[in-house]
């Protein structure tokens, strides 16, 4: 099934003491679905709360509780994988995964086997040199999430709590077409941030609302897929980055020393930055599949799905292309910017209406500095949009000096303000009147006799008498302006 699956660039080749080595990673990620309510019962979906407050009857599996489903779960399944490109199965099935945990009272959980809601798709993925690549979607299910044991309350018990359990996930895996931890966290990236566009998922990582299990293996290149590890649920995207990075290396050294891997379920541990052995496959669950006899199949028509498809927003993707196209943007900057919804709005209600280049350059330069700088995204800075706009109106209508403008820019980062208050209150308009820049040159030409007959021979002296010139005007005069009554004052 895996055989179309793509080649690797051999420049991603990782070098091993004897020869290349390929690697090649697929993830299966959890996303919890956002809804209110859990995805066969009525309680609270929400994260936190005291420990069992979210949980009804069906949750905690009394005798004779019966799952209904939740329709509003199922749309947004739907509508993530209409974002994903995916085909969209409108027969699915709902089957029981036996297995035993304390903190899972039923003795299975409802899951989708061999009918899942969603079939194959795409993600599209821009690297930072450039190259676009396409990464393939195996299947989206739905499925319940269970509790939660706590270890570390009491030093001889362990204590269950149920407010997770049933809650409605999406497992989104994907083919094994990533070929390097870059791509790995591209992807993580690129689909937190296509959920987030659809609302079908907060993406909150640290809230446990995303998480991926991660399998690697390597090949020389060329041969068949090796043996992989699953590493089990990595909840942040630098982890999976790490945990790819220290397993191929693992895998690497074991077969170049003869071994051989063998196919088992890992955990990383972020303070060592290493994974470790949890289980192996012999001891794997056989986890008994069989339609769950309380769920009818899941139907629905395709005027459903096509109502959905209608209401679906601008995806990345799509609005990384619009913004190339009506502002100019590279494709860089326009990847940069749509990665985040709130920034690229915020992008765009500088943009609109002005002069793009401008808006791009302060949005990607001075702006996208201080958010770095913040680590926030760019409507958190604490400048508006309007602002901004008001500030680049200044340069544009000639008010003041792209020069004036950074220091406007600091003082609205440090006091806020409105710019054009800003400017006129502190005496930072531009100097454009003539006579008054004709005094300052004159001024300047009669002080330095010297200077002056320098810059007869040497024109490229002319730089340092407008360096003079702005210097006694206060950053203030219009440099074209100066520079032409230079220039006819000279001679030059
Ligand atoms: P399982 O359900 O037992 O975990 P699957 O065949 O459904 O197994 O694969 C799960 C994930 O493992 C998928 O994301 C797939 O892309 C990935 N995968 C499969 N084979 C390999 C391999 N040889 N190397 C890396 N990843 C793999
Ligand atoms: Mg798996």
């Amino acid at each position: 099934m895996y055989e179309e699956a793509r080649e690797t660039d051999p420049k991603k080749y990782i070098a091993g003491a004897a020869g290349d080595w390929e690697l090649v990673v697929g993830l299966e990620v959890h996303a919890q679905i956002s809804s209110k309510s859990k995805l066969f019962s009525g309680a609270s979906a929400e994260y936190g709360g005291e420990p069992n407050d979210h949980v009804s009857i069906v949750d905690a599996a009394m005798p004779g509780m019966l799952p209904v489903i939740n329709e509003f779960c199922v749309r947004q399944a739907v509508k993530t994988g209409l974002g994903l490109k995916a085909q969209i199965n409108l027969r699915s099935v709902f089957d029981r995964k036996n297995y035993f945990y304390p903190d899972l009272p039923q003795g299975y959980q409802i899951s989708q086997f061999k009918d899942p809601i969603v079939g194959p798709g795409t993600v599209l993925l821009d690297m930072k040199d450039g190259a676009r690549v396409e990464i393939g979607i195996e299947r989206l299910h739905m499925e319940q999430d269970a509790g939660k044991s706590i270890h570390d309350q009491h030093p001889s018990k362990t204590y269950v709590d149920l407010n997770r359990s049933g809650v409605a996930l999406m497992e989104i895996v994907s083919l094994p077409d990533i070929r390097s931890s870059e791509e790995a966290r591209a992807y993580v990236t690129k689909l937190r941030s296509i959920l987030r566009y659809l609302g079908t998922c907060d993406g909150n990582m640290e809230e446990g609302s995303m998480r991926a299990d991660v399998n690697v293996s390597v090949r020389r290149p060329g041969d068949p897929f090796g043996t992989r590890c699953e590493i089990k649920n990595v909840n942040s995207i630098r982890y999976v980055g790490q945990a790819i990075e220290y397993e191929a290396r693992r895998q690497i050294d074991i077969l170049e020393e003869g071994g051989s891997i063998d196919q088992e379920t890992r955990l990383f541990d972020p303070k060592s930055g290493k994974t470790r052995a949890m289980r192996s496959k012999e001891e794997a669950h056989d986890y008994r599949y069989f339609p769950d006899p309380d769920l009818l199949p899941l139907e629905f028509t395709r005027e459903w799905v096509d109502e959905i498809a209608a209401e679906l927003p601008e995806l990345p993707d799509e609005k990384r292309a619009r913004l190339m196209s009506d502002y100019g943007l590279s494709a860089y900057d326009a990847g940069v910017l749509v990665a985040d919804q709130a920034s690229s709005a915020y992008f765009e209600k500088v943009a609109t209406g002005r002069n793009a280049k401008l808006a791009v350059n302060w949005v990607m330069g001075d702006l996208s500095a201080s958010a770095n700088e913040k680590n926030v995204g760019l409507d958190q800075v604490g400048i508006s949009p309007d602002q901004l706009g008001g500030l680049i109106d200044l340069i544009e209508d000639k008010t003041i000096s792209g020069k004036i403008a950074k220091d406007v820019f600091e003082i609205l980062l440090a006091e806020g303000g409105d710019p054009r208050t800003i400017v006129e209150d502190k005496g930072l308009k531009q100097v454009t009147d003539t006579g008054a820049i004709e005094a300052a040159v004159d001024e300047v030409i009669a002080a330095n006799p010297d200077k002056v007959a320098e810059v007869r021979e040497k024109p490229r002296m002319a730089g340092w008498f407008v360096g003079q010139v702005m210097k006694a005007t206060g950053g203030k005069a219009n440099p074209k302006a100066v520079n032409d009554i230079l220039k006819a004052k000279l001679g030059l």
